[in-house]
């Protein structure tokens, strides 16, 4: 052998033996063990190869070139392995299949171990090797597995991503160059050569481990769970995942510092890595939810886990909650987004360990359609108003109108007010929404009816969030100029406050609003924590007393005094009030004797559309 084969099959062995150290480097997944067959495989190839030419004995040659065609056909197969496990489509295959496609090796097998007798595939002709006929049904199988590997990876490129695609291709084209120069050139030996170059090159850009792992924890990272949940799903597999969601992350963040965080993140995940039982995987997800998962659903292992979870002391120390789920895959989620959703959704407010129960899931699924519902009617301007007269208690006619919006959701029919109002608010879809609704109100009054009626204004609900946002008053003030309404024309309605919040950023733009010329009012008075000076300190025109203080005050005289007493209070502070929630003669006639100004409720009318409201108004305004 001269020195340049001698540095050519060194080059091969060492850097092969240099990915199977790398490679070796944690990750345990099925193609990492397929890729780490396939590195093995042209490692020993290469190594007969190296002693048949070193040595140059007969005998030796013919037996390592048995070896390694044995070798060599069999590459191919575990390679088109390696496809169908990356891109996700291993359990797709059916078993009888896999052993149908191990058809062209086992034809070329039979070839091979037949050859003593038929000299079919190769011969020594005075120790020369020489080729027959037959192995070409070694490249034959080979072209077979490489077809249906770009087949598979082009079908399925939506999964691994297009450089993925393009580092698989790049490597079946490397390994094509060289068998067809090997073919061609018979004494050019490059096929070795380039197929550990392309393999290199997997090793480094597809089964690099930061691609898979999540470098904080050393758990799967979120990507791993879409793909192999996707997989399992997919072949319907039965199994379970526990979300464990550490709360309150942003407070470690900010007391501690995020290496701290860090720290306590990547302890959390080694524990819950110290429970895993055969094929159990702990995933985590950025938003500081780890995932468990495993096959074994007899046993339930929350009692397992937070038993891992109490060895780190740190949560305990720090006030760290944590809030546990139990998923039951197919049965309570059925797809990755269901999950991907549910683990995002998860929050204890509280700084214990703690399982949360099923009716959990049931809760985030109902807001997830609703969430869906929201978006829709936004983007398809679906959502209705409608106006609830408010009669004032002097003249016995409408004095004004609250706007209040509804959704009637295509899918999931009508959705109350009190439900996706909510869901919007932790969303942060309020801001659109609202605005939208504010749009649709104003562009109302902008017909002009309202004011034939001789109305003082209406009423449209604002968030308490939206005045955190300091371009609300620039975007309300812009939507009544593109329609040419007056402002003093609206009153906003806003909840009270709760005595622990920081208004700061509130009261301005509160104040800015009223600069600009909105009205207000107080929305709910009495359901909050509020206390009456904080009340003073804004600048309301009206207090809407909430229903329930007037529904419970035909329960008793203690109640009764409360209603009587807040009107009294409010009165004084020279408020003009507006009674929610009036469905009798009898509530009239005592508000009324409270010189309460305004009434509200279905005694009257029930929020109604447009064309209702114009029709009521021509009855009771004229
Ligand atoms: P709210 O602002 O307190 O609105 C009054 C609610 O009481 C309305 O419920 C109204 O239909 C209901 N109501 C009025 N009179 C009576 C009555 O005599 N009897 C009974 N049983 N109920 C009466 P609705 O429309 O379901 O709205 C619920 C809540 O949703 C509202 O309470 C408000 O907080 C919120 N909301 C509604 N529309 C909007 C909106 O466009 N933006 C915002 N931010 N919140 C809204
Ligand atoms: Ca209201
Ligand atoms: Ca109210």
């Amino acid at each position: 052998m001269n020195t340049v084969q001698m540095s050519y099959f060194i080059t091969i062995i060492v850097s092969l033996v240099c990915l199977i150290i790398f490679s070796r480097k944690g990750i345990e997944r099925r193609k990492n063990k397929l890729l780490f067959i396939a590195t093995i495989n042209i490692l020993l190839s290469a190594i007969l190869l190296f002693f048949a030419r070193t040595f140059d004995n007969l005998e030796y040659n013919i037996f390592s070139h048995y070896v390694y065609h044995i070798l060599h056909c069999f590459f191919p197969f575990i390679f088109f392995l390696y496809v169908v496990d990356l891109i996700g489509r291993w359990y797709d295959i059916k078993k009888y299949k896999t052993i149908l496609m191990l058809i062209p090796v086992i034809i070329f097998y039979v070839i091979l171990f037949t050859n003593p007798f038929t000299d079919f595939a190769f011969k020594y002709v005075d120790g020369e090797y020489k080729r027959g006929a037959g192995i070409y049904f070694e490249y034959a199988a080979a072209a077979f597995y490489m077809a249906c590997g770009i087949f598979w990876i082009i079908k399925y490129r939506n999964a691994i991503g297009v450089k993925k695609t393009i580092d698989i291709i790049l490597f079946l084209a490397l390994i094509i160059t060289g068998v067809l120069i090997q073919l061609i050139l018979p004494d050019i030996k490059v096929e070795l050569f380039l197929t550990s170059v392309g393999l290199l090159s997997i090793g480094c850009n597809i089964e690099n481990r930061d691609q898979v792992v999540n470098r904080i924890t050393d758990c799967y990272n979120a990507d791993t769970l879409i793909s192999d949940n996707e997989q399992y799903i997919r072949a319907g597999f039965k199994y379970r995942l526990y979300v464990i969601n550490i709360s309150n992350l942003n407070i470690v963040i900010n007391y501690f510092g995020v290496n701290r965080l860090n720290a306590i993140l990547n302890k959390i995940g080694t524990r819950l890595k110290g429970i895993i039982y055969k094929n159990d995987t702990v995933y985590y997800l950025n938003s500081g939810s780890f995932i468990f998962l495993t096959f074994d659903t007899f046993k339930d292992k929350s009692n397992e886990i937070i038993d891992a979870l109490n060895t780190v002391t740190e949560l305990a120390d720090l006030n760290i909650g944590v809030a546990i789920l139990k998923l039951s895959v197919p049965f309570m989620v059925s797809n990755v987004d269901e999950i991907l959703n549910i683990s995002k959704k998860i929050n204890s407010k509280d700084n214990t360990i703690k399982v949360l129960d099923n009716s959990f899931i049931e809760k985030i699924k109902r807001e997830t359609l609703v969430e869906k519902a929201i978006r829709y009617a936004i983007n398809n301007n679906s959502f209705n108003v409608v106006y609830q007269p408010i009669v004032s208690t002097k003249t016995d006619k409408v004095h004004s109108l609250e706007a209040l919006s509804r959704i009637i959701d295509p899918e999931i029919g009508f959705i109350s007010p009190d439900e996706f109002i909510n869901v919007a608010e932790e969303t942060g879809l309020i801001y659109e929404l609202s605005e939208k609704i504010f749009d649709r109100v104003v562009s109302d009054i902008s017909k002009g009816d309202f004011n034939k009626f001789n109305l003082d204004h209406v009423a449209i609900n604002i968030s308490r969030l939206e005045l955190n946002r300091v371009d609300l008053p620039f975007n309300l003030k812009s939507i009544t100029e593109k329609y040419g309404v007056d402002i003093s024309f609206i009153n906003l309605e806003i909840t009270e406050t709760h005595q622990s919040e920081d208004n700061t950023l509130l009261l301005k733009t509160f104040n800015r609003l009223k600069e600009i010329g909105f009205n207000f009012s107080l929305d709910d008075y009495g359901t909050g924590l509020s206390n009456i000076s904080s009340i003073y300190e804004m600048d309301f025109n009206i207090v809407k007393i909430d229903k329930s203080i007037l529904w419970n005050s035909i329960k008793s005289d203690g109640y009764k005094a409360i209603l009587d007493s807040n009107i009294e209070i409010l009165h004084n502070l020279k408020f003009k009030l507006v009674c929610e929630g009036v469905e009798t003669k009898e509530q009239v006639d005592y508000l009324k004797n409270h010189n309460v100004e305004y009434i509200q409720g279905y005694y009257y009318s029930k929020p109604i559309g447009y064309d209702d409201l114009i029709e009521y108004l021509k009855i009771k305004n004229n």
